[in-house]
């Protein structure tokens, strides 16, 4: 099986397997892993797709990344074991659908990809009698999918930081009523300042010997994972010869950036629409151009998406034949428009997302969360510019139980709440407030692993 490198989107001439690669996190030089080769999957086997369970779709894709370091079995079993929940497709209207990303332990579309990834950390990890910190920050939902994934593996310690007044409740209960090998800090700060204390700690030399990764979307072993349901969805809803069109609701753009792999990958893919909160850099570097980051990030309700310089466009550029740096600076322009033709990029309101909660439950019966809101939102700007496009998958990607307020506020009814969220209710927390500054970050960090 061919054997795929990687190497940073910053340039740094070292190049590494899968293997390596999902250990380190990120490149020495704070670029982002990339694969040196994209794998094809032929059109005869995505003909075989619709007939086809999860997991066994995961498998076709995952394989041509992972075959030659583990062998068949193991995938088929660390697979079913991840991807032991359901992924319903719900009609909305005519073609146009909601993929449901929320019925994973954290309730949260991050669990597709952290479930995997915990697995292939793990199974590596005990290949090589290593153990590792993973040191995370959390805008919402990454922090608890993360902490869950990993939760009582004994090498592997868990680290999360998150912005004190940017997470709901629930989303804080989720990673602070679990203990163990899990530690998390309340940052008084934005999600920005929680992500520049975590990239600041990998490049600290004190830290060299805790054997420090990331479990950020900036992981490339979260980032492909996430190619899989893209598959899964075609499969349900336009296989075996039609295009679709995805509309994703984006942050820090790890998703929409598994979809443009997929496409790469030979997913037949019409469009992406690129759907973003207030927080619109990117809808303006397409109309412009020009790429400014915002700072600091605006807070809006779909909070998991406040980010005003998403990580993982340094990849997609790269997918443009672009480079940009950790800073976000332009270091060679992308196509653009090659990007154009493949995304439609949008930035919604909180006021149109509240209204689009409101009328997707009152025209369709659809029940929406802010994040999928946006998306939602996204699509049907895209479907008024374009005749019509069918068919449509708009993505969920939180439980709409996590955000009861704002449902709540659309639509006047309590989201029901699964009973793997309401448990959480009367549960003890653990938790440290902290500085939004590294000093205070790191003497905590060098506390906790001094023993
Ligand atoms: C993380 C998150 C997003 C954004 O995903 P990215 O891959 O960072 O673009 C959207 N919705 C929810 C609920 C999230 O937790």
């Amino acid at each position: 099986m061919n054997k795929i490198m990687y190497s940073s989107t910053n340039g740094h001439p070292e190049l590494l397997d899968f293997k390596e690669a999902l250990l380190r996190g990120q490149a020495p030089d704070k670029g982002l892993y990339v694969p040196l080769e994209i794998p094809q999957i032929p059109k005869e086997e995505l003909a075989r797709f619709p007939g086809m369970e999860y997991p066994e779709i995961a498998l076709s894709v995952m394989r041509p990344y992972l075959g030659y370091l583990i062998p068949k079995d193991d995938l088929v079993a660390i697979l079913r074991d991840a991807y032991d929940f359901p992924v319903p497709i719900e009609k909305v209207y005519d073609e146009k659908y909601v993929l449901r990303l929320d019925k994973g332990p954290t309730f949260s579309f991050k669990d597709f990809a952290a479930r995997l990834m915990g697995r292939l950390m793990q199974y590596f990890l005990k290949q090589e009698g290593r153990s590792m910190v993973i040191l995370t920050a959390t805008s919402g939902d990454t922090g608890s999918a993360v902490a869950h994934a990993f939760y009582g593996l004994d090498n592997i310690k868990v680290v999360v930081l998150f912005p004190e007044k940017e997470v709901t409740g629930r989303q804080r209960k989720q990673m602070t009523t679990l203990g163990r090998n899990v530690t998390v800090f309340a940052v008084d700060g934005k999600f920005d300042d929680c992500q520049a204390m975590v990239k600041q700690a990998f490049v600290d030399p004190d830290f060299a010997g805790l054997n420090l990764s990331s479990a950020n979307s900036i992981n490339i072993g979260r980032l492909i994972p996430q190619s899989i349901y893209y598959f899964y969805a075609w499969s349900r809803v336009a296989a075996p010869d039609r295009e679709v069109v995805f509309s994703v609701p984006c942050g820090n753009f790890g998703n929409v950036m598994a979809g443009l792999l997929a496409m790469r990958m030979g997913l037949p893919v019409h469009k992406f629409v690129v759907a973003t909160n207030e927080n619109d850099e990117f809808p303006r570097f397409m109309e412009t151009g020009d790429y400014r980051p915002i700072s600091p990030s605006v807070k809006c309700i779909s909070n998991a998406m406040n980010v005003g310089h998403p990580s993982n466009l340094a990849r997609v550029f790269w997918l443009y034949g672009g480079s940009m740096d950790e800073a976000g600076r332009v270091v060679r322009a992308p196509e653009i428009e090659a990007m154009r033709r493949d995304i439609f990029a949008k930035s919604v309101t909180d006021a149109e997302t509240r209204e689009t909660i409101s009328e997707a439950y009152n025209r369709f019966d659809a029940l929406l969360e802010p994040h999928g809101a946006v998306g939602w939102a996204g699509l049907a700007r895209y479907l008024k510019e374009v005749e019509d496009w069918s068919p449509s998958v708009s993505l969920e990607t939180a439980d709409p139980a996590k955000f009861p307020e704002e449902v709540v506020r659309a639509v006047g009814l309590e989201p029901p709440v699964p009973a793997g969220l309401s448990r959480l209710d009367g549960m003890g927390e653990r938790f440290d407030l902290i500085a939004g500054e590294y000093g205070f970050f790191k003497e905590k960090l060098s506390e906790l692993f001094r023993g």
